[in-house]
């Protein structure tokens, strides 16, 4: 097959938010289409009118656009084979049921709603599980089981009615799968699905089959959920004599313990996001948070991705999107389910993180210091973000680990003062504050030179005056290389600060 002929597709329902399994698929399908220079189509599948929520199509589309994935054909891009959208599409549909009747593959069903339910109940009396089936069909209402002038009639007098695949009677359906290999299924296990609804609307099946035929879609990579759909898509090409996409099914995401499916409880309950973008439930209003708005970067955030289910075969962990194009194999996708590990996820942000420039990541701060009522210069933050981004996972962390280059102590960490803020201290300080006024010039190097040999030929402690000093520079004993704060902060201000803490704290007794 040449390259161009590589056609793959992202079909989501737009029934909510798209999750971040969801996004891997999209992902996958992207990098697959990239890497062999096919084409990646985004098409909608509506055609469960009950399940429709407003905006999840666009939502798809914003994160796509935030994951730097795109598409090259599709919903609100056009292309050669749309609408791409299948309540759009609705008049094509009837048609490909109706030669599946005329072949004898599928046939008319009357059974009203109650008549279904009655017999559900009569199965369940006798603790057993009523299927449409080829051991059910001739007692049900439809087109095999009653006479073709009855079933003229009812047609004929506009009675509601499905379409049903029939299913055919213990045929072993061979399939292949390019992630799991030979897949079998006896068809005695399977059910007659309804591909057409009195609604006038095709099933997700039909719809699906007829489209990916239209398309020219190549491959199908999706998720595992549609694993058990395979062998009635499978015998749908081959009933309409169509030839067969090549079949991918990719692992599940997996709950952090490996228990189940990967679900917004999950996140919720543990504390991530399982959606990519912020989405607000329109019926509810309920928020559900995302990884954008919780300060992910999209390049983290779909390397993370691409990692779940899948490996390069060797050690390496951090991808570009380029770089994934180039590495992805399909072949090499998992079979069993990838667990969703949220440390890993803040792992891969802290590593983006440090690879930007500190003057990207000066820019990025920079609203966030506006919004604390700060105005500070820009070479200033730049080397504030220097000495702090090794200790951040998110932009919003630098402000937690650098607020003190910005503002002075408006409290004392009480566990250090109980413990470092010494009977010694006071006067230890008062003197360190007389060296450090005299020192010139005020850099990192030279205060650490002469503030540690006064240290040593006073014989105090190193971790005791070092301890105290920090205590009352930044208000707790955290932050970089104390002689690189003073040097930032300046010696007025540094002078100021120890004279305020000295004042605070006290003399101990
Ligand atoms: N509409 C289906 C979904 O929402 C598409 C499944 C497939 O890719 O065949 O996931």
């Amino acid at each position: 097959m040449s390259n161009q002929n590589i056609r793959v597709r992202f079909a989501p329902s737009p029934t909510g938010p798209l999750h971040i399994g969801g996004v891997r698929t999209a992902l996958y399908n992207f990098l697959f289409a990239r890497q062999h220079g096919g084409k990646f189509i985004l098409r909608i599948e509506d055609t469960d009118q009950t399940r429709f929520v407003a905006g999840a199509r666009d939502y798809i589309i914003e994160s796509f656009k935030w994951c730097g994935i795109e598409f090259d054909e599709g919903v609100t891009k056009g292309g050669d084979y749309g609408p791409y959208t299948q309540s759009e599409r609705k008049e094509i549909y009837k048609q490909y049921a109706q030669q599946l009747i005329n072949s004898g593959n599928a046939y008319y069903a009357f059974d009203t709603p109650e008549a279904l339910a009655s017999k559900r109940t009569e199965f369940e009396a006798e603790k057993r599980t009523f299927t449409y089936d080829a051991a059910e069909r001739l007692n049900m209402s439809n087109s095999l089981s009653l006479p073709k002038e009855e079933v003229d009639k009812l047609l004929s007098d506009g009675v509601p009615y499905v379409i049903r695949y029939k299913m055919p009677e213990n045929e072993v359906v061979v399939m292949n799968d390019l992630i799991r290999g030979k897949v079998e299924v006896n068809t005695s296990v399977l059910d007659d699905k309804i591909l057409f609804k009195s609604d006038g609307m095709p099933t997700y099946h039909l719809a699906n089959i007829v489209d990916d035929h239209l398309m020219k879609i190549s491959h199908v990579i999706r998720g595992e959920e549609w694993l058990p759909s395979l062998p009635l898509h499978v015998l749908l090409y081959r009933a309409f004599g169509w030839e067969e996409p090549q079949f991918a099914h990719l692992p599940l995401l997996l709950k952090p313990d490996g228990h189940g499916k990967l679900s917004k409880r999950d996140g919720d309950r543990l504390g991530f996001p399982v959606f990519p973008l912020q989405w607000k439930d329109p019926k509810t209003g309920e928020l559900s948070r995302g990884y954008r708005e919780d300060g992910y970067f999209p390049e983290a955030f779909v390397n993370m991705l691409a990692l779940l289910g899948w490996n390069p075969g060797d050690e390496r962990e951090l991808f570009s999107m380029e770089e994934l194009i180039e590495a992805f194999r399909i072949e090499r996708v998992n079979k069993s389910g990838a667990k969703f590990d949220a440390e890993k996820a803040k792992w891969f942000n802290h590593q983006y993180l440090i690879k930007k420039t500190n003057e990207e990541l000066a820019d990025a701060f920079t609203p966030l210091l506006l919004e604390k009522g700060i105005l500070a210069d820009k070479e200033f933050v730049v080397k504030v973000v220097d000495l702090v981004k090794e200790r951040a996972t998110f932009v919003a962390d630098l402000w937690d680990q650098s607020s003190f280059f910005f503002t002075r102590p408006d409290s004392y960490d009480a566990k250090a003062v109980k413990k470092r803020w010494k009977t010694a201290s006071y006067d230890q300080m008062t003197e360190l504050k007389d060296i450090l006024a005299n020192i010139e010039p005020f850099t990192s190097d030279h205060t650490e030179e002469v503030v540690k040999k006064w240290i040593e030929e006073k014989e105090y402690g190193m971790g005791a005056v070092m301890n105290a000093f920090r205590l009352l520079v930044v208000g707790a004993l955290k932050g970089p290389h104390l002689f690189d704060i003073i040097a930032m902060l300046g010696q007025e201000e540094t002078l100021e600060r120890i004279a305020l803490g000295l004042q605070e704290l006290g003399r101990k007794e």
